[in-house]
């Protein structure tokens, strides 16, 4: 279906391949297992994994058995991880699409190892161990137990566990998450291991193990907030101004009224909003770029419309059709979390679905 969008998000997969390819390099031997949950962070699974399958990626997870099928889909021999487990019932669908369940409780891995006993192979999973978020996971003296419990119709190809914190300055939550982690693993002594989530990944060899799940990294999101971005930016938000107005002193723009003009103002207004993943906390609060030049959000974002000052930019650059940059190389996904107050991530997988998508190799 044509899409007459004014709006176009440019998706780098040139950007998405090299990250990994960063990635893989700096873990060396142990393998970047890139994690496609959520539609791949909200910039389209499909074109994604292809194109980490092209940069190398053998081994992929997701969240859900939903979106482990809809992966199977698009690769047929890869190894497709569910990080949220096995529900009653589903045991037929991961055998049949060949899906391998990260197994968080006790009664997951004995339901999953008593369905496996049934058939002729053993079936593979992912033991999840809760080294400190108390989210998902069993705790180290219950992987003793399971460890007493489990039998070779089970294959455990990782024990896995994950970082709290891998992205703040102190690292100490995560070395103690590590000993934690060192200590329960020894309960499968032959087992290789994962910890590390992008983050991870960038703070050290001793989170390596044999496998690391790279997410947000791989989207240009920055792994290591206090220091130089490592990755490159894939994503682009590009739009159109629709309309002009001039403001005279004391007007106001937008709902509430929450913007007054101090001095007369030139409003150009943007067809992105809200529902476009364009936050509402960006109101009076954000910029964008005309012409390589930057220009203030005022008033409120509405629900499918921003206003902007153009006052200062060239006559000859603001006019309806002119092309506005709310997301490129200088306003990227971390400073405009960092301006809503919260993080790369939820920044990117908001973006909305009204947008033309562009895929750029
Ligand atoms: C989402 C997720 C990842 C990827 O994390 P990033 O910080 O995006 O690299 C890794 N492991 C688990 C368990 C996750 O839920």
């Amino acid at each position: 279906m044509t899409k007459y969008s004014d709006s176009t998000l440019y998706i780098s997969l040139k950007n998405l391949k090299s990250n990994y390819s960063l990635i893989q390099k700096k873990l060396g031997k142990a393998e970047a297992a890139a994690v496609v949950k959520a539609n791949a962070y909200g910039l389209g699974v499909k074109e994604a994994a292809l194109a980490l399958k092209k940069a190398g990626s053998k081994s992929f997870f997701v969240a859900t058995l939903d979106e482990a099928l809809e992966l199977r889909e698009i690769l047929d021999k890869e190894n497709i991880y569910v990080f949220h487990g096995i529900r009653q019932g589903q045991e037929n669908d991961f055998k049949q699409f060949n899906l391998i369940p990260v197994l968080n409780t006790e009664e997951e891995i004995m339901r999953w190892q008593v369905f496996a006993g049934l058939h002729a192979r053993a079936l593979p999973a992912i033991i999840h161990v809760d080294t400190g978020m108390n989210r998902l996971g069993v705790k180290e003296d219950s992987l003793r137990k399971i460890s007493e419990k489990t039998t070779p119709a089970l294959d455990i190809k990782y024990i896995m566990s994950h970082l709290i914190s891998a992205d703040e300055k102190d690292a100490g939550k995560s070395k103690e998450q590590l000993k934690v982690f060192n200590r329960a693993r020894k309960y499968f002594p032959n087992t290789p291991c994962s910890l590390a989530n992008s983050s991870g990944i960038f703070r050290a060899k001793c989170y390596h193990f044999q496998m690391a799940r790279p997410g947000c990294a791989l989207y240009g999101v920055n792994p290591t907030p206090e220091k130089q971005n490592p990755v490159k930016p894939v994503v682009r938000l590009a739009a159109r101004i629709i309309d002009i107005h001039n403001a005279k002193k004391a007007e106001t723009v937008g709902y509430g009224g929450d913007f007054k003009a101090k001095k007369p103002v030139k409003v150009a207004t943007i067809p992105v909003g809200y529902s476009d993943g364009y936050l509402r906390s960006f109101s009076n609060n954000s910029v964008v770029e005309i012409a390589g030049r930057k220009a203030n959000v005022i008033g409120r974002v509405s629900m499918d419309l921003i206003t902007i000052d153009v006052s200062d930019i060239p006559d000859n650059k603001v006019y309806v059709g002119a092309e506005v940059e709310l997301i490129n190389n200088n306003i990227t996904v971390d400073v405009l979390a960092k301006k809503a107050g919260t993080i790369g991530y939820e920044i990117l997988t908001s973006l909305g679905h009204r947008y033309k998508r562009v895929y750029v190799d």
